[in-house]
């Protein structure tokens, strides 16, 4: 992922505005263009560091690649956030890369997934569903633009909200770990949705990873099935580091949960 430097400048007399700068007018433009381009993919989730300036204001921000602000990635609603920018005298955004984000990975490469994972981790703000191939995460916005976006990233919010919780081990740990580990938890069947939408709109094979941490003995958890579908599921190597079990029939993948 890469970091980029973005600017907003203050539109002037040149290009036909006469109105008076309002400075909370032109953060909830700022802020609706970014909320936007959060919600299409186009940057990753997070807080981006704002400042004011005589002629602009700037922002800095990650994005997946180095080109994910083109116009091209945009949907409707980052088309008109855009628009929205000149009413509060703001020109259309320019930016500039930094360089390479260190805390995050890089996109998937391969042409065409042969399947996709969704899965997260509290510790990433990469983008929830990676290539099952190479396990690199995919931007939003290569998805079909049908795929309701805003519910995966809502969806990508919770379950990093739960592994929070759950890390922390205290107040709601025990409701965050059944969130995440349970087939058929709130959380799991709206991933487990979205999951299906996105095979259904791309004819990928989609997997949902069910998150268990709480331990039990490596011989009880080699002996466990698919919680859907009682099917054997456990993998006879460990793929991408973590997951042991991977039903095909339900679309779900797992981790051994042992202290030992
Ligand atoms: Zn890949
Ligand atoms: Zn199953």
């Amino acid at each position: 992922m890469f970091n980029v430097e973005i600017t907003f400048a203050y539109r002037s007399r040149r290009d036909g505005w006469t109105g008076q700068l309002d400075e909370s007018a032109v953060a909830s433009a700022v802020y609706g263009l970014l909320g936007a381009w959060k919600q299409n993919g186009q940057l990753l989730p997070g807080e981006f560091p704002r400042t004011i300036m005589r002629t602009c204001c700037r922002v800095v921000a990650t994005c997946p690649e180095t080109n994910s602000l083109e116009p091209r990635y945009a949907g409707k609603d980052v088309r008109e956030a855009t628009a929205a920018l000149a009413e509060s005298g703001l020109r259309e955004p320019t930016w500039r890369g930094l360089g390479e984000d260190l805390d995050s990975p890089m996109v998937d490469k391969c042409r065409k997934p042969k399947w996709y994972i969704l899965s997260a981790d509290c510790l990433s703000n990469a983008p929830p569903v990676q290539c099952g191939e190479c396990h690199e995460p995919i931007p939003l916005y290569r998805l079909p633009s049908s795929l309701d976006r805003g519910r995966i990233l809502y969806w990508h919010y919770t379950f990093r909200a739960f592994d929070f919780i759950q890390l922390g081990s205290g107040a709601g740990a025990r409701f965050a770990l059944k969130q995440m580990a349970d087939s058929n938890s709130f959380l799991s069947r709206d991933g487990r949705e979205i999951c299906r939408a996105i095979e259904k709109a791309t004819g990928v094979p989609t997997y949902y990873y069910l998150q268990r941490v709480r331990p039990r003995s490596l011989a009880a958890e080699k002996k466990s099935t698919c919680p859907s579908c009682g099917r054997k599921w456990l993998l006879a190597k460990p793929l991408h580091g973590r997951y042991d079990f991977k039903c095909d029939h339900c679309r779900l993948l797992s981790n051994i949960a042992c202290s030992a």
